[in-house]
C-alpha cells in the first residue's frame, strides 16, 4: 500500500523562457489520479505504456491539464488549453517540444462546458463507454443484468450508467462503503448496491440479481469477482477493466483466476478478454463526442473529488487506493 511518505515536495526553478522551436511552457491547472500510477511505483509497471516513476525524479503521471504560458510553436498561443492522455508531469511549470507522439494536444475548452477539471474526465469516460460497448455486448430488449466493481469510482460510475443507457435492465454496483451504495441508488440510476466491506457479497448478489448475470464490468477482481463470477449466466461477458485489489501484490497482470473461478467460466463459456482503452484510439472522437452528448444532457452523471495543491498530490493517490475518491479523483494545482 503507498504511503504519504513515499513522496517528496520540492520548489524547483522556473524552467527558462528562452523556448526552441515548437516547444512550449505549459502551466498546470489539474492532474488526474490513477489507480495505474500504483504500477508506476514498481521497478516494472507490467506494461509498456507505462513508465516506471524513478526515485527522486519528478513524477510523471498520466494525464494533466493546463495552459500555455508561452509559445514558440506555430499553431499554439498563449492561453490556449493543453491536454495529455499519458505523461504529465506532477510539476508546476514545465516545457516540452510539440512533436506527433508526444500526446500533448490543444483543446477546445467549450466542448467541455468552459470547465478545466471536465477535460480529465475523458479517460475513465471513454474506458467505461468504449468497454461496454466493445466487450459488454449488451442487447437492447434482452432484459440483461449488469454488476459493476469499484462502481463508485471514476471508471466504474461512468461504465453503470453507460450499460444502462446501451439496454442493460438491472444494473448492481459493488463499492466500499455506505455512503457511495446510497450515491449509487439515490443520485445515480443503479437499481441496487452492495458494500463489500461489511454485505455478505454473494448473499446480496443472489438478491439483487435473481436472474444471474449477464455483464460484469471489473475495476478490481480478486474475491469480489470470484463472487460475481459464480452468479453469472451462460455465454455472459466479463470487461475486464482493471484490476485494484490486486495492485499492491506482485502478481503479473491480469492475475490468473482460481482453478475453481477458471472452470467455472469455461463452463458457462463466459468471456473475459483483456480490455485496454488505448488500443481503441480510433474510436476516441466519435466516443469522446457521445460521451458529453450524454453528460451535457445529464444522462450520465459524473462527480469528481478534488485535493487541493500539488503538494497533496501524493496524497490523493493515496487516498485513492484506499477508496478515499467518490468519482474521479483530480488534484487541482493552479488557476489558468
Ligand atoms: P476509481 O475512481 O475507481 O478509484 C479506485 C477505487 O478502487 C477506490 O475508490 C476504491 O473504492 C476501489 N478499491 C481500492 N482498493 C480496492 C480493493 N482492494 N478492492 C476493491 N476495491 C478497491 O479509479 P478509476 O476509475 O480511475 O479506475 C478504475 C479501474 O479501471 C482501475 O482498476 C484502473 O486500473 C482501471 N482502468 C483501466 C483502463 C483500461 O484501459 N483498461 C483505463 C483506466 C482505468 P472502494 O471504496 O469501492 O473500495
Amino acid at each position: 500500500m503507498p504511503e504519504d511518505d513515499n513522496f517528496r515536495y520540492e520548489t524547483c526553478a522556473y524552467p527558462s523562457e528562452d523556448l526552441d522551436t515548437n516547444e512550449v511552457l505549459i502551466k498546470t491547472c489539474y492532474l488526474s489520479i490513477d489507480p495505474a500510477s500504483r504500477c508506476q511505483m514498481n521497478e516494472d509497471t507490467g506494461v509498456l505504456y507505462l513508465q516506471p516513476w524513478k526515485i527522486g525524479e519528478t513524477i510523471v503521471g498520466l494525464s494533466g491539464v493546463g495552459v500555455v504560458v508561452k509559445s514558440a510553436h506555430p499553431d499554439y498561443n498563449a492561453g490556449d488549453v493543453m491536454y495529455s492522455f499519458l505523461k504529465w508531469p506532477w510539476i508546476l511549470y514545465f516545457t516540452r517540444k510539440i512533436t506527433d507522439g508526444t500526446g500533448f494536444r490543444k483543446i477546445d475548452l467549450a466542448t467541455f462546458g468552459g470547465k478545466m477539471s471536465m477535460v480529465l474526465h475523458l479517460g475513465v469516460g471513454l474506458t467505461a463507454m468504449i468497454g461496454i460497448q466493445q466487450k459488454g455486448h449488451v442487447t437492447p430488449g434482452a432484459n440483461q443484468t449488469c454488476v459493476v466493481s469499484g462502481a463508485a469510482g471514476a471508471c466504474g460510475s461512468i461504465a453503470g450508467q453507460v450499460a444502462l443507457l446501451e439496454g442493460c435492465k438491472n444494473l448492481v454496483g459493488i463499492c466500499g462503503s455506505q455512503e457511495k451504495c446510497d450515491w449509487l441508488v439515490t443520485a445515480l440510476p443503479f437499481n441496487g448496491a452492495i458494500n463489500y466491506k461489511k454485505d455478505n457479497v454473494d448473499q446480496k448478489l443472489a438478491e439483487l440479481c435473481p436472474a444471474g448475470i449477464d455483464v460484469y464490468f471489473d475495476n478490481v477482481g480478486g474475491d469480489i469477482s470470484d463472487s460475481v463470477i459464480k452468479q453469472m449466466n451462460k455465454n455472459s461477458h466479463v470487461v475486464l477493466c482493471g484490476q485494484i485489489s490486486q495492485y499492491n501484490k506482485d502478481v503479473p497482470y491480469p492475475p490468473p483466476l482460481t482453478d475453481s473461478i477458471q472452470q467455472k467460466v469455461n463452463e458457462n463459456n463466459i468471456t473475459r478478454e483483456r480490455f485496454l482503452v488505448l488500443n481503441y484510439t480510433s474510436e476516441f472522437d466519435h466516443a469522446t463526442w457521445q460521451l458529453l452528448q450524454w453528460i451535457h444532457r445529464g444522462e450520465v452523471k459524473i462527480r469528481e473529488t478534488v485535493t487541493e495543491g500539488l503538494g497533496n498530490a501524493g496524497r490523493a493517490l493515496v487516498s485513492l487506493m484506499r477508496g478515499g475518491n467518490m468519482g474521479k479523483q483530480l488534484v487541482h494545482v493552479s488557476d489558468p
